[in-house]
């Protein structure tokens, strides 16, 4: 027991060991709520004996439902944390809809359509009908229809008005084009969880705790799954902040605390006020940003660091030129830092990602690593996507958009125009594009439109590799196929290295290289699953009744694909934090923390968007941007937009009461603040000796005294650090800076 409390405040210990079948706790950022919620969840293992496979742990994003199970992991061992259902809300409810939705008709092997796949569904059902809507608004439209439980139908049976009736039809038929290729999109994942979950209540009968992580924002449909999913055992601890809530323009909805408590008389609330992130400086500007929203009710937030250094707040002439500082400040900071920083400790927060382009740039130029989180997919890259469809559509034929995307690629000289022809045909004959082309390829069909001989060849070869293919996969040929045959077989028939040969002269070798990433990870996701009985990524109750099977290679490729669908990382997913900086959006930077964050253009129209039509909520949102930072903050505003004249600092920054907490100069870096910094992130403080050194060294590659490469001072046991024990030898130094550069 002590060991699970130890490094809790009384607060967090009594959240921890709450009798209370209904809990919330209720708290500002950095105070311990995912330390508290993570600990709670290894108490009712090691304490109230509750069964791992009963305890539902839910996130909002995979890097937090990894970082949960790593942190769990620790308390209670390996054993125990594979066998919680925990993840991301889509996630747990995957798994629910894989093991049991056949009992509400959705076959096993649905596949998840992702914002791509909706996108060009939505875009193609506008184009054939010529209708007037919008794609993108449709798409966010129907979504948030989903988001509230509302339906297709019950959408038609309560609107009137004759200007909806474009949108409706779009929706239904948006519905009808998923059911057709046995897809489900995000949406779908919570809503059919919702309709299982009501209609087979024995699938959760069994579950002892629901807990749940950022639930200021979950939307209604997740607020439902909560409660479905909590029903015969009332066992819930939420964790949230009212101050961080920044899905609204996602439906969430901050009501459902206080639906909670009403639908829970009994719930119990705990606070919790200290603040062990950050440093009090930036709690002090942070507080006083979120402060402005009067409406709000106003809550404690105690300091338990020092008072650090104060926030930046700096002007740079362009973005061009705001980039160019970042870079330098990092140089500089981690150079000064004497081995205290890595680039792992960098974060970069952006109000959207579009704004990412000249830092990536300037950090390329500058040979800074860096990480893009919520940017381009590695599963995004074409080479990758292409192999990817292959896998749809073997998974599921009926996919018609990867499909389209792949029955020519390599060329099969199955031209544009033939691929509409035979989609068209199959839309108005209501059958999927494969059914069609398997029909012709088998003479059971001849196609309307005229096919050439050479584009007929073509399609043959391409629906004979897909049913060799499903062959394999589904083991009819009597021999036992994996993940990593099935993905040789393919490549191989596709000659895919040559066509990356020929298609990609250039890098080629790079691409190649990915797919065999790709082939990696495919063959460690097949082998994970089948070594452990549990399924690690699995683990579900077992419900009498309905029945349990082993995962087949089917199965494996299916959850594979779901795995890539409902991945929001950007690169390989082998979870190793490399020592890279990182560029997020504010948004996917909720619940982390890094020693240094930068904030980059704090202007109006930026921040506030010029489309968010929330400004309470964006002013929440620049208030998670700045909690992350542990130890330095950085904000800044480029004077000018490229091409759009002038800019004018955010309003939530510009009041004279605000700036006050601001300081222009930036850190000295002398040996307080490393020091100060240090003792903020728990780290061994480097001696002030070595500081001297760093500022020396700093000072002659500034004054160009010492033709150092500045790689050879960045890298873990790099060359200066190195030679720094046997005595400095530099040649000696004319003057000493204390300022910084800028
Ligand atoms: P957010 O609202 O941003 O999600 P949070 O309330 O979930 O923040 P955590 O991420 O759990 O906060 O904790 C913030 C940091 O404070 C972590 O580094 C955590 O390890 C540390 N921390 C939390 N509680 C304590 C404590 N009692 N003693 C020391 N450190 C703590
Ligand atoms: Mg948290």
């Amino acid at each position: 027991m002590d060991a699970l409390l130890d490094g809790l405040n009384a607060a967090q210990r009594s959240a921890v060991t709450s009798p209370a079948s209904v809990l919330q706790v209720l708290a500002p950022p950095g105070s311990g709520k995912t330390k508290t919620l993570t600990a709670r969840v290894a108490y009712l293992v090691n304490h109230e004996r509750l069964q791992p496979w009963n305890i539902i742990v839910c996130t909002f994003t995979l890097k937090a439902a990894r970082e949960m199970k790593e942190r769990i992991r620790n308390i209670v061992g390996d054993g125990i944390v594979n066998k919680l259902i925990l993840g991301t809300f889509h996630s747990v409810a995957r798994r629910f809809l894989v093991r049991y939705g056949q009992e509400i008709g959705i076959p096993k092997n649905f596949g998840i359509a992702d914002t791509t796949d909706s996108k060009a569904m939505i875009k193609r059902i506008i184009t054939r009908h010529q209708y007037t809507v919008d794609p993108s608004q449709a798409r966010s439209r129907i979504s948030g229809l989903k988001a509230k439980g509302t339906t297709a139908e019950q959408f038609a049976a309560t609107s009137k008005m004759a200007d909806q009736h474009e949108f409706m039809c779009v929706y239904s038929e948006y519905e009808e084009t998923l059911r057709l290729s046995n897809q489900l999109d995000y949406d779908d994942l919570l809503l059919r969880s919702v309709e299982l979950l009501r209609q087979h209540p024995a699938c959760v009968s069994s579950i002892q705790a629901v807990l749940i992580d950022e639930y200021q924002d979950t939307n209604n449909i997740q607020y439902e799954l909560m409660t479905l999913m909590a029903r015969t055992m009332q066992r819930i601890t939420i964790v949230g902040d009212p101050d961080q809530s920044i899905y609204g323009f996602r439906s969430a909805e901050i009501q459902n605390l206080y639906r909670m408590r009403k639908a829970y008389p009994e719930t119990i609330v705990i606070n919790l006020e200290d603040n062990y992130r950050s440093s009090a400086c930036i709690i002090s500007s942070a507080k006083a940003v979120i402060e402005q929203d009067e409406s709000r009710p106003n809550k404690s937030l105690l300091p338990t660091h020092c008072a650090g250094e104060q926030p930046t707040l700096r002007h740079l002439a362009t973005a061009h030129v705001e980039a160019q500082w970042m870079v330098e400040e990092i140089h500089r900071s981690k150079t000064l830092s004497a081995g205290l920083l890595n680039f792992s400790d960098y974060a970069i927060l952006l109000r959207s990602a579009a704004l990412s382009l000249s830092i990536e740039r300037a950090l390329g130029k500058a040979g800074i690593p860096y990480r893009m989180v919520g940017g381009r997919r590695f599963f995004d890259r074409a080479e990758i996507k292409i192999v990817l469809d292959y896998l749809r559509v073997i998974n599921q034929p009926d996919h018609n958009d990867a499909l389209i995307r792949v029955i020519n690629v390599p060329s099969r000289k199955i031209g544009e125009v033939t691929v509409k022809a035979l989609l068209e045909e199959a839309e108005t004959s209501n059958m999927t594009l494969w059914k069609l082309v398997l029909d012709c390829a088998q003479g059971r069909r001849q196609p309307r439109s005229k096919i050439s001989a050479q584009a007929q060849k073509g399609i043959d070869m391409f629906v004979n590799l897909i049913l060799t293919s499903r062959r394999k996969l589904l083991s009819t040929e009597g021999e036992e196929c994996n993940l990593l045959d099935l993905i040789s077989h393919i490549l191989q028939k596709i000659s895919f290295e040559s066509y990356l040969k020929t298609t990609h002269k250039d890098n080629w070798k790079d691409r190649w290289a990915n797919v065999e990433e790709l082939v990696a990870q495919a063959t460690q996701m097949a082998s994970s699953t089948s070594d452990s009985e549990e399924g690690t990524e699995d683990a579900l109750p077992v419900v009498d009744g309905i029945e349990q099977r082993q995962d087949t290679a089917a199965d494996i490729l299916s959850k594979f694909l779901a795995n890539v669908a409902l991945s929001t990382e950007v690169e390989k997913e082998n979870g190793e934090e490399q020592n890279q900086v990182t560029i997020s959006t504010i948004h996917a930077a909720k619940g982390l923390e890094w020693p240094i964050v930068f904030i980059p253009a704090v202007y109006e129209g930026s921040i506030p968007h010029s489309r968010a039509d929330d400004n309470d909520e964006e002013r929440r949102l620049l208030y998670v941007g700045m909690t992350r930072a542990q130890g330095l903050l950085y904000l800044s505003c480029p004077v000018k937009q490229s091409g759009e004249g002038e800019t004018t600092l955010s309003k939530f920054i510009s009041p004279r009461s605000i700036q006050k907490y601001f300081s222009n100069r930036g850190p000295s870096f002398g040996c307080t603040v490393i020091g100060d910094l240090a003792r903020i992130l728990r780290r061994p403080c480097p001696s002030s000796a070595e500081v001297g050194f760093a500022h020396s060294l700093l000072e002659r590659i500034e004054d160009d005294q010492y033709p150092v490469n500045r790689e050879d001072i960045d890298g873990e046991g790099s060359g200066w650090n190195a030679s720094r024990p046997s005595g400095d030898a530099l040649p000696p130094f004319k003057r000493r800076r204390t300022e910084p550069s800028n």
